[in-house]
């Protein structure tokens, strides 16, 4: 695998007179090269005779580094077939994903529901594997899971002898399932009271897959919004919740195969490299573990500059990209970003209630450092201050949003197929599957013109307006779609200056 997608690797093996020796080819690292041992182990244990034989596995595209244990059972196998004087035909589309014994065994390894998901993503119809549960797999249609405890088994399942019945097999587990130790708090939205224009705001954010930065002093409800936020998220799909549990098993991180999508908050300390993604062996940071859910950054002015400008190209590509000597890995990162900071490092920059003791120079490098790399990428930027407890509650329950959310997202993916938001899809797929008069354009382009908006953000105008008749079921953008749309827009600009002056 290369980030989180599967990559095919063909396995070839010789075995001639010589002196004996085993040598695997074709960039393996030190974990492969540990294989040896147990292919050798196995080949006596099947009683094989390996004496004066070199054997020479290869592992190709040899120019794709290759590590784990995941390839046991396939080289074990291509040294069989080469040492047999009548090798048996393998069917395509055919892979062997499993791990060896040292007495020839079939067992599971680091990463194996990624690899057999991404096995069956890449189109294979046969895919052999060590005889584990396979619930998980149910849906996927045409395809064959063949679990086999051993490598005689498998061969004779190979030459068309079931000398196995599926009812016989004793399953071994795989890594467990974790439970999160972390829960996220639940919190309804028709407990909040006030906050009209943020609650507003969330749903369009959540119903289009746009982002969000609130300001406003401590204590004025930004975290609790954040939590009220994932609640109006709709449930992944079971693909979903394959890829994003695959991206933690990566990661090496506890999560549930569960359908709500992920909430990460990390704190302003964390690393570039926890954030985006890293290490030797490219782990997914915290923007992939936010995959299809929530990625909630408090106290943005805490963290530093360099981790917030790592944000900008995955909040538009949907991927964080690593990058490491040989090459680079895509994580899947396709996020809801709520930012949330203090207008001003005391926090109470515009308030009413206390004076702001920082100085201008302090507070304008402060939010220079947050909104400079992000501005354009948000949609929504709310300056918040606190509630009255006079304030009303609304009635619109997270239960009754999640909803309209939902079918706000059933239409997008009807529209651009896959699992495109408005805020994602690509140019070119937007524009040619969403329409606006001749009017709308005009009087964006003018109001564009009279805030000196950026390219960027006209077109953020018009997937934010397409997102608002998604939310309302229209099938046309509506005249009011676009004023509401221009509205959030102007207002995010001028928030902005207003936090600049
Ligand atoms: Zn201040």
């Amino acid at each position: 695998m290369t980030g989180l997608a599967g990559q095919v690797i063909q396995v070839e093996a010789t075995v001639r007179e010589d002196k004996e020796q085993c040598v695997i080819i074709g960039l393996p690292d030190a974990s492969i090269k540990e294989s040896k041992e147990r292919i050798l182990n196995c080949l006596h244990a099947l009683d094989q005779d390996i004496d004066m034989k070199k054997i020479t596995i290869h592992l190709s595209p040899a120019d794709v580094r290759k590590q784990g244990t995941s390839y046991d059972a396939a080289m074990l196998l291509a040294v069989l077939q080469a040492m047999a004087k009548q090798p048996v035909k393998i069917p395509e589309k055919t892979c062997f994903i499993a791990a060896l014994t040292l007495s020839g065994q079939l067992t599971t390894f680091h990463s194996m529901i990624p690899t057999i998901h991404q096995a069956i993503l890449l189109g294979f119809k046969r895919i052999y594997i060590p005889p584990i549960e396979i619930s998980l797999f149910a849906q996927a249609a045409d395809v064959e899971l063949i679990r086999m405890p051993d490598m005689p088994s498998l061969l004779s399942h190979l030459q068309g002898k079931t000398s196995l019945f599926e009812n016989e097999l004793t399953l071994i587990p795989t890594e467990p399932i974790l439970e999160e130790t972390e829960k996220i708090p639940h919190v309804c939205f028709s407990v909040i009271r006030g906050h009209a224009e943020a609650k507003r705001a969330l749903l369009l954010a959540a119903a289009g897959g746009h982002h969000v930065l609130m300001s406003g002093p401590p204590g004025c409800g930004k975290s609790l919004l954040a939590n009220a936020f994932h609640t109006i998220l709709p449930d992944l799909t079971h693909d979903e919740m394959l890829e994003v549990y695959s991206i933690y098993q990566l990661a090496k991180q506890a999560r549930s195969l569960s359908e709500r999508p992920p909430f990460r908050s990390p704190h302003h300390s964390s690393s570039e490299g926890a954030i985006v993604g890293g290490g030797r062996y490219p782990k997914p940071g915290e923007m992939s573990l936010a995959h299809r859910g929530v990625l909630f950054l408090d106290e943005l002015g805490h963290f530093p500059r360099r981790v917030v400008d790592t944000l900008r190209q995955p909040l538009e590509s949907g991927f964080a990209v690593v990058n490491r000597v040989e090459g680079s890995d895509r994580f899947p990162a396709t996020i809801n970003l709520i930012a949330a900071t203090n207008p001003c490092p005391c926090g109470y920059y515009g308030s009413h209630e206390k004076y702001c003791v920082c100085g201008d120079k302090v507070r304008l490098k402060y939010m220079n450092k947050i909104t400079g790399p992000i501005i354009d990428r948000v949609d929504f930027v709310l300056a918040m201050k606190n509630q009255s407890v006079l304030e009303q509650k609304t009635a619109d329950t997270s239960e009754e949003l999640r909803q309209t959310v939902t079918r706000a997202r059933d239409r997008q993916r009807l529209r651009y197929g896959g699992n495109y938001t408005n805020a994602i899809a690509p140019v070119k797929l937007f524009e040619e599957k969403v329409e606006f008069s001749k009017n709308q354009l005009e009087r964006i382009e003018t109001v564009s013109n009279q805030e000196k908006l950026s390219s960027r953000s006209t077109l953020k105008i018009l997937r934010l307006a397409r997102t608002i008749a998604d939310v309302l079921g229209d099938e046309t953008v509506s005249d009011a779609a676009v004023e509401e749309a221009l509205r959030w827009k102007i207002s995010a600009s001028q928030a902005h200056s207003a936090l600049m002056r």
